[in-house]
C-alpha cells in the first residue's frame, strides 16, 4: 500500500471506508484496513469522489479577458470576431502558458481529466492545437488531457479548415470537433457533419461537436448528427455540446430528437454558464434559458454531462474553473433540486463524463485508476451547496494538489 485514505465517505454507501492504493491503482476499499500505507491521508468523514471531469473547455482562449476588449453585445458572433483578432498572432508558447494557468486551477479543484478544444482554421492555423498539446506535456502526471481539433470558423465558411483538421489529428489531437450550426445553410451544416465523420473514421477518433448553440428553433443539426451516429456505427462515440436550440423546438419535435439522441448513444454536454450569459440576448421577456432539455434527456436515459466551457474570455468573463460549480449551475438551470436529481447532476462531472470519454476503469473500487478527490464536505448535497475546498487531489496514486482553508468568526 503506497497510499491509504482513511475514513472516507463514498456516494451511496453508509459509514466510512479506507481506500488502499498501490502505484496508480486502487487496491482495496474496506471499512477498516489493517497495516499502514507508505503515506496516509485522513479524510475524517469527508466525501471522497473519483477524479472530476471538465469535458468541454476552450483552453486556447482562456484568460484572454485579461488582454482583450469586452464583448459589448454579449453574443457568440461578437466573441468569435474579437477572438479572431488575437488568433492571427497565436503563438503556441503563449497559448500553453495561459492554458497551464487555468488547468492548474482546475486540478486544484479536483479535475483530473480535461477535454480541451483547440481552434483549428485558416486564421490561427495549427498554433492553438500546438499550444494545447504543449500544455498537455507540461501537466503530464497531474491530469489527463484530450485535445479536440475544433473548426471554430466552420468548414464551408472557412475553406482550408478541413485539411487543417486532418493535420491537427496527425499532430496528436485526440478528438474530431465540429461546429455545424455556424454554417450559413442546412446543406452546409450537413456537409460539415459528413466531413467530421470522414475524418473520425480515417483516424479512428471519437467526435465532440458544438451543436445548435443558438436560440433559433430552425437550427436542427442535432437531428442529422444523431442520424449519422446511428448509420456510421458511432453509438457511444459522439458528444454534442450546448444544443440550446432544443429549448426553442416545439414539444413534439423535441421528443423525437430526445429519442434519436438516446438511440444513437450521443452524449449531451450542457454548458450552462456560457449559455446563461450568451443565449437569448435577442429575447425581450420572458427570456429563454437557452439550455438543452436536460430533464427530458435524463428521463429518456441519455448520457448528460456538465462542463466549464470558458474561463475569462470574450465569450464568458467568469469561470474558476471548478466542476462542482458546473454541477451547481446545471442544477439551477435545469431545476435539479430533489435529492436524486442532485445526485444526477453530480454524475455529470463524474461517471457520465467517464462514459462519454470511454474510460472503463473509473470509480472507487479495487482495480480502478487511483484518481481521487477529498472534498471538504460530508455529502454530495453539501459539496454542491458549498463548493468547498478539495483537501486532497490524487492523480494516478500521487497527491498532486492540496488545499487548506482557515475561517474564523471573531467576537
Ligand atoms: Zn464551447
Amino acid at each position: 500500500m503506497d497510499l491509504v485514505i482513511r475514513n472516507a465517505r463514498l456516494r451511496g454507501r453508509q459509514g466510512t471506508v479506507d481506500i488502499a492504493i498501490a502505484k496508480d491503482r486502487i487496491e482495496a476499499v474496506l471499512p477498516k484496513l489493517e497495516g499502514e500505507g507508505g503515506k496516509e491521508i485522513d479524510a475524517a468523514g469527508d466525501l471522497v469522489l473519483p477524479g472530476l471531469f471538465n469535458l468541454h473547455f476552450h483552453a486556447d482562449k482562456c484568460l484572454l479577458g485579461e488582454v482583450m476588449r469586452p464583448n459589448v453585445s454579449g453574443t457568440l458572433p461578437e466573441a468569435i470576431e474579437i477572438t479572431n483578432d488575437f488568433k492571427r498572432k497565436y503563438d503556441p508558447e503563449e497559448v500553453a502558458g495561459r492554458a497551464v494557468r487555468a488547468l492548474e486551477a482546475g486540478v486544484k479543484n479536483g479535475t483530473t481529466f480535461f477535454r480541451l478544444f483547440a481552434d483549428v482554421g485558416t486564421i490561427g492555423g495549427l498554433r492553438g492545437a500546438q499550444g494545447l498539446l504543449l500544455a498537455r506535456e507540461r501537466l503530464r502526471g497531474h491530469c489527463d488531457i484530450q485535445v479536440v481539433a475544433f473548426p471554430q470558423e466552420g468548414l464551408a465558411r472557412d475553406p482550408g479548415a478541413a485539411e487543417l483538421l486532418d493535420e491537427a489529428l496527425k499532430l496528436g489531437c485526440d478528438i474530431v470537433g465540429g461546429l455545424p450550426w455556424y454554417e450559413y445553410t442546412d446543406a452546409d451544416a450537413r456537409a460539415h457533419i459528413d466531413t467530421c465523420f470522414e475524418l473520425a473514421k480515417r483516424h479512428d477518433r471519437d467526435i465532440h461537436m458544438l451543436v445548435d448553440d443558438t436560440d433559433d428553433e430552425n437550427s436542427r443539426s442535432l437531428e442529422y448528427l444523431a442520424l449519422k451516429a446511428m448509420r456510421e456505427g458511432f453509438n457511444g462515440r459522439v458528444a454534442a455540446s450546448h444544443c440550446g436550440a432544443m429549448a426553442a423546438y416545439n414539444d413534439v419535435y423535441a421528443a423525437k430528437i430526445v429519442d434519436m439522441v438516446a438511440t444513437a448513444g450521443v452524449t449531451i454536454s450542457c454548458n450552462a454558464h456560457i449559455n446563461l450569459v450568451c443565449s437569448a440576448r435577442l429575447d425581450r421577456e420572458p427570456r429563454r434559458r437557452g439550455i438543452a432539455r436536460v430533464k427530458e434527456l435524463l428521463a429518456r436515459g441519455v448520457n448528460v454531462v456538465s462542463a466549464q466551457d470558458d474561463v475569462n474570455d470574450p465569450y464568458y468573463p467568469f469561470g474558476k474553473p471548478d466542476p462542482l460549480e458546473c454541477v451547481s449551475m446545471v442544477a439551477h438551470v435545469a431545476q435539479l433540486t430533489l435529492p436524486h436529481e442532485i445526485e444526477q447532476a453530480m454524475d455529470m462531472v463524474t461517471v457520465n463524463s467517464a462514459k462519454a470519454a470511454r474510460i472503463a476503469d473509473y470509480g472507487i473500487a479495487a482495480g480502478c485508476r487511483a484518481d481521487l478527490v477529498v472534498v471538504a464536505a460530508p455529502s454530495v448535497h453539501e459539496a454542491v451547496r458549498l463548493q468547498p475546498i478539495r483537501r486532497h487531489v490524487i492523480k494516478s496514486g500521487r497527491e498532486v494538489a492540496r488545499s487548506v482553508l482557515t475561517q474564523e468568526l471573531l467576537r
